[in-house]
């Protein structure tokens, strides 16, 4: 299996409760490496462009509100299989469904404030990372 990369996202609920570190570790010992990581406050115009598939789903709006409301750690993380192996260590969606041993199972508040943010493909993978880094912000 190849050495590939995804795009992470530590959400504010995750933050706000300084678990930054708590949910890198669990990355880490998932397989992956943190080959880019930047803090910032996401603007609204990001969120509704980095969530733009969802904007016909009724949370859309909530979901914006949410992931401005404070900062959120993005990271390029390195792996064998990357994008499956990132879902794999977040869990599903809801936590209610979310399997032992998940961040989302140990950390998430609810289906929306749910720690994490995983790309879905590799095609994903790609378009969200240079949506938030340049080239020389990633170093393998
Ligand atoms: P995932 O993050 O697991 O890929 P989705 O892509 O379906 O999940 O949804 C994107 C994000 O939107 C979720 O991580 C969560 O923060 C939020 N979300 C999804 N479904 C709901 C819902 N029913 N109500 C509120 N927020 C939701
Ligand atoms: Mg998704």
């Amino acid at each position: 299996m190849a050495t590939t990369r995804t795009f992470s996202i530590i959400k504010p609920d995750a933050t706000r409760r300084n678990l930054t570190g708590a949910v890198t570790k669990m990355l880490e010992e998932a397989g992956l490496r943190v080959v880019a990581s930047k803090r910032i406050m996401m603007t609204e115009e990001q969120a509704k462009g980095f969530y733009e598939v969802h904007k016909d789903r009724p949370f859309y709006g909530e979901l914006v509100t949410f992931m401005t409301s404070g900062p959120v750690v993005v990271q390029v993380l390195e792996g064998e299989d990357a994008v499956k192996r990132n879902r794999d260590a977040m869990g599903a969606t809801n936590p209610a469904d979310a399997a032992e041993g998940t961040i989302r199972k140990a950390y998430a508040e609810n289906i929306e404030a749910n720690s994490v943010h995983g790309s879905d493909s590799e095609e994903n993978a790609a378009t969200e990372i240079a949506f938030f880094f340049n080239k020389d912000e990633i170093v393998g």
